[in-house]
């Protein structure tokens, strides 16, 4: 009943040791995926079904000591819609924004969290439940999570880019986060894609965040309108060029708007260059594209698919290039499955 629905990967049951009252049929995950706008949970069993969920807004928990009551009410507010008692409650896994330490369970100097720099998140949960905690930045959860059930399930090394807000990219490699050096994230979304392009925040010009992003894509809309480019955008903010979003320049660009069109055109270029690069560099056999951005999926496949079709230094054969499967829940049953893997792997926080 568990896994049936799920794909191919979740028909594998996960060993692991249950939590030492529980039995091993009723044993339960709780993924927690932390973002700037709402923290979403949900418990999940190990074959990666979800049974209950529950949210709260991020700017509800303004302080730390309200951010970590938060997280802990939300691990019983799941296990309760879940009709799960917490005696079943086996590990709980975080995915959350970096930069992070996940060996210290520590997040350091959010940009979007109400959070101070080196907040433990991890350890009052430790201590209030009993069982494993992990903490991973949300996109290698998420990445963990399209490889688990999704649409990187079966692939060796899975590339999950997840153009949103910014652009961040999860690399798993035989099923496991693959991180940097000394456990390092590396920042695909930061690689030059323009060295001439717009400035990024992160100091260099050209990011592929800076140029792809629902962020870049709605500020070059904004520019648009202001600069009497395009009067459709114009009216679709309701005359304000400062209220131009992403989603109404891919609305204005399906309608034949030549401003919004070249817009997106450009974010679907730099996201083909991005797709390229990371062929070359990786030689992935998947790479997955999520994020609110990719609802517009079709209109990025067209640039992407012509920049496969011009490779030769690897083999393309075999490189499978999707769109996200698991949609939002990506970032929770990855976060989930981090927490089944600790587990598998006696990674308990207790030693
Ligand atoms: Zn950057």
């Amino acid at each position: 009943v568990d896994s049936s629905s799920n794909g191919p990967q979740a028909s594998q049951s996960i060993p692991w040791p249950p939590h030492p009252q529980a039995d091993a049929s009723d044993s339960t995950l709780v993924g927690i995926d932390i973002g700037g706008t709402k923290i979403a949970a949900a418990a999940i069993t190990p074959g990666g079904r979800i049974l209950g969920r529950a949210q709260v807004a991020t700017a509800d928990c303004a302080s730390y000591e309200a951010f970590v009551q938060a997280l802990i009410a939300l691990v019983g507010r799941v296990l309760d819609a879940a009709g799960r008692e917490s005696r079943t409650l086996a590990g709980i896994g975080l995915g959350c924004p970096g930069p992070l330490d996940p060996e210290h369970g520590t997040v350091h100097d959010p940009y979007t969290l109400p959070l101070p720099d080196g907040a433990d998140i991890v350890t009052p949960l430790r201590r209030r439940y009993g069982v494993p905690v992990v903490l991973e930045v949300d996109t290698f959860a998420a990445a963990l999570g399209e490889h688990w059930l999704g649409a990187g399930a079966g692939h060796e090394l899975v590339a999950c880019v997840m153009i949103g807000t910014g652009i961040g990219c999860g690399l798993v490699r035989n099923g496991k986060v693959a991180r940097g050096a000394r456990g390092a994230y590396p920042e695909i979304g930061h690689h030059v894609i323009d060295p001439a392009g717009p400035p990024c925040y992160c100091g260099a010009r050209g990011c592929w965040e800076a140029l792809a992003s629902g962020t870049a894509i709605g500020r070059a809309g904004q520019e648009a309108a202001a600069s009497g480019r395009s009067s459709r955008l114009r009216e679709l903010a309701g005359g304000r060029a400062d209220a131009v979003t992403s989603e109404m320049v891919f609305r204005a660009s399906r309608e034949g708007d030549g401003a919004a069109q070249q817009i997106v055109a450009r974010a679907a270029e730099a996201t083909a260059i991005g797709v390229h690069n990371i062929v070359h560099f990786l030689a992935p056999d998947a790479i997955v594209l999520g994020g609110g951005v990719m609802q517009h999926y079709d209109l990025f496949a067209p640039a992407i698919e012509q920049v496969l079709a011009r490779i030769t230094m690897v083999p393309r054969q075999g490189i499978s290039v999707a769109r996200a499967q698991l949609g939002p829940d990506a970032g929770l049953v990855g976060a989930a499955r981090c927490a089944a893997l600790a587990l598998q792997e006696g990674r308990t926080g207790h030693s």
